[in-house]
């Protein structure tokens, strides 16, 4: 959609991003850093998820920054690695920006695997890179892999490196080029239902819903609202235009589950419970997203 055909050897060829979304790389990155184990800062599972997102940002030709800070938590002093990369950096110092999201660490919780909650975002974002070192945009895009987004989400616990990156942007003057920032969160759930989320930007929320249309992906989004505390969050409270694309509803639902469903932050969180056919309509919605804003 969107995008000029072109003819190979009499074929036609679609050049858009979002036919360059490979569903089954996806897929592949998902089991890859889900395999890793777990993932909170200090653990050798979040080193290693480190350096994959590295080796797949140089494979792809973005320009790489880091965020590093320490942040004090209940659970001590603790290093946070925001990891940025950019695409299509031009040299007009007021080309706008536009942010693909989502956390890479995973919940403090012995045994917990995070395939959906962390493997997936980091994995989506990883094809999003390959998608873009093949694909121009007018936009800047940054990717951005936010660190310690998990924690008890009392008094501030939690969003630590989404806060801190969000806050620089403001600080250092950047925030005003930045056309919006899109979190994915849970989004390999095999029973792929994203929430409108309550809090998200509504007018941003409308060009995914058109771009779900656009592709036959209408039954998984936004056919139920809730609002959640996700990295979003502080990008919103800077005054940059933001949406969680959030599947809030992770296995059966109800009293005796977590409010988020049975599978969430449970050691059940794991490759069994994530599909290729979820990432594929996820990744292909949200590049379709980048396709219409960037007209
Ligand atoms: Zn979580």
């Amino acid at each position: 959609m969107g995008a000029p055909l072109v003819s190979l050897w009499g074929q036609s060829v679609s050049t858009a991003l979002h036919d360059k979304f490979d569903s089954q790389q996806a897929y592949a990155y998902t089991a890859q850093v889900a395999g890793f184990g777990e993932r909170w800062p200090g653990t050798a599972g979040h080193a290693k998820t480190e350096k994959l997102i590295h080796d797949v940002l140089k494979k792809d030709g973005a320009q790489i920054e880091t965020d590093d800070f320490t942040a004090t938590t209940p659970m001590g002093v603790m290093p946070v690695h925001n990891i940025i990369g950019k695409f299509n950096v031009s040299t007009d110092p007021k080309q706008p920006i536009f942010i693909l999201a989502g956390h890479y660490d995973t919940l403090h919780k012995a045994g917990f695997i995070g395939a959906n909650d962390g493997g997936s975002s980091t994995a989506i974002l990883l094809s999003f890179a390959d998608a873009l070192a093949h694909q121009k945009t007018k936009m800047q895009i940054w990717l951005v892999w936010t660190d310690l987004e998990e924690g008890t989400f009392v008094d501030n616990d939690g969003l630590y490196g989404s806060r801190h990156l969000a806050r620089k942007l403001k600080n250092d003057g950047t925030a005003a080029r930045i056309k919006g920032f899109f979190l994915l969160d849970m989004i390999g759930d095999k029973n792929l239902n994203v929430a409108r989320e309550t809090q998200s930007t509504r007018a941003l929320q409308d060009v995914i819903a058109s771009a779900a249309k656009l592709l036959g992906y209408s039954r998984y989004f936004f056919q139920y609202e809730t609002g959640i505390t996700d990295d979003h969050v502080e990008f919103l409270n800077v005054g940059i235009p933001a949406v969680d694309i959030v599947d809030a509803e992770f296995g059966r639902m109800g009293s005796q589950f977590d409010g988020m469903g049975e599978f969430h932050h449970a050691n059940t969180d794991t490759m069994d419970k994530v599909s290729r056919s979820s990432l594929e309509i996820a990744g292909r919605t949200v590049l379709l997203t980048v396709e219409l804003l960037d007209r």
